[in-house]
């Protein structure tokens, strides 16, 4: 959707200039024809589309095993409940997220530990996580911001040595690796969203991957009412009409519209990702030798999966702060957002465990100076040379 906005920077001018988005999906006629085809096909909820959408991601991240669900935060509650999470457990993770990450935990009434992030790559920091295991540990999320890949030799190992799973949070983190090793394929359970600003997207969806047995069939199990066989089985004409009920499980499966939409995004990820790709280096070039940026960190052994480029500005080097570099891009007519406001400062956190901004400095300190800039594959080069020209132009008339 393209709103057209007059630019208060183009004040007098008779020329209109299209606003750009922060997001925008990138959906094809494949993908409609895809869907449109489930349709018409007699069975519109979960069933071999989503067999098929799982199997394929599962191959492509080189996980033993993938569930489709209706997001990635259904993903990150069954996991924890599957590792066996209850009232009065720990839960290691960082505040530098979104809200999905440690709600979880608490739909538990479990605490989420928060360890700061470290400022590079705004992951969590790996030096830090140790300090806060306790014996009431059950488990450690790393978050991959961004989609550039956590610690994850480092937080293996104390996962190791303490006996705790790893659980990843990889909204963010599709295409993504570590190292050689493919996101999906290194903890014990990696959750995926397709949400709709996703790198992929089923418009509201996420996938679970695990090599284990058992975790998979417990998630299975709770991700459809605690009831032991699928619906796919239950209704189909060799099915059986008996099932059983194991646990008072949740409503979380993937419906095949969705799952459809889901295998044609999966077909086209790697060429939606080089384009993102594209677009960042356009950004790093752009930014790299201008004092009052600091652009994001990448690294050529990690795969990055480019969800979204993080800028952050050098304060000291501006007359202005965030908040008005940010409406300055908005009145050159460009969509930004800023990832993340920390949870330890939102009232909910804030308020139950009595958190100040400054418990967790780097989170609060980083989030005080970052802006996202639109990145995503439906962008033309003209689009984003207009929001080089606007970040410099903004730069321009505030530099120190
Ligand atoms: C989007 C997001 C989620 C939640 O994904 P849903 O599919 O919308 O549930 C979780 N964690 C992070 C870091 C996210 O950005």
């Amino acid at each position: 959707m393209i709103t057209i906005e007059r630019s208060p920077s183009l004040a007098g001018s008779t020329e209109d200039v299209a606003f750009i988005p922060f997001t925008l999906p990138d959906i094809t006629t494949e993908e409609t024809t895809a869907v449109v085809d489930t349709l018409e096909s007699g069975w519109i909820t979960t069933g071999s589309r989503a067999r098929e959408f799982e199997q394929e991601f599962a191959a492509k991240v080189g996980a033993r095993h993938a569930l489709a669900l209706n997001s990635c935060t259904a993903a990150l509650h069954l996991a924890l409940d599957a590792l066996g999470v209850k009232r009065g457990a720990e839960v290691i993770t960082s505040p530098y997220t979104f809200a999905a990450t440690a709600e979880v935990v608490r739909y538990f009434d479990a605490t989420p530990v928060f360890v700061d992030v470290e400022p590079v790559t705004l992951n969590i920091d790996p030096t830090r996580i140790e300090r806060a295991i306790t014996k009431s540990t059950r488990g450690i999320v790393p978050v991959h911001v961004a989609g550039f890949p956590a610690a994850m030799d480092e937080i293996i190992d104390i996962a190791r040595h303490y006996h705790l799973p790893v659980v990843e949070d990889a909204a963010h983190a599709f295409p993504c690796a570590y190292r050689d090793r493919s996101v999906g394929s290194i903890g014990d359970c990696t959750c995926f969203s397709f949400y709709a600003t996703k790198t992929i997207t089923t418009g509201e969806g996420g996938m679970l991957c695990t090599d284990s047995d058992a975790l998979l069939d417990r998630c299975r199990i709770m991700s459809l009412h605690g009831i032991s066989k699928h619906a796919w089985n239950r209704y189909a004409a060799d099915g059986t009409w008996s099932y059983e009920i194991m646990a008072p499980g949740y409503k979380y499966n993937l419906t095949d519209i969705a799952a459809s939409l889901g295998i044609v995004q999966l077909h086209r990820a790697g060429r939606m990702w080089l384009r993102r790709r594209e677009i960042a280096s356009r950004y790093n070039g752009a930014f790299a030798d201008v004092p009052q940026l600091q652009i994001p960190h990448d690294d050529q052994a990690m795969q990055h999966a480019w969800h979204l480029y993080m800028l952050r500005l050098n304060l000291e080097r501006l007359t202005c702060d965030r908040a008005v570099f940010a409406s300055e891009l908005k009145n050159r007519g460009i969509g930004i957002s800023v990832h993340f406001i920390p949870l330890h400062i939102h009232p909910y956190y804030r308020d139950l465990y009595d958190f100040r901004p400054d418990d967790f400095p780097v989170a609060y300190h980083e989030y005080l100076r970052e802006i996202s800039l639109p990145i995503y594959s439906k962008m033309d080069d003209t689009e984003v040379d207009r929001v080089i020209d606007a970040v410099l132009s903004v730069v321009e008339h505030h530099k120190r």
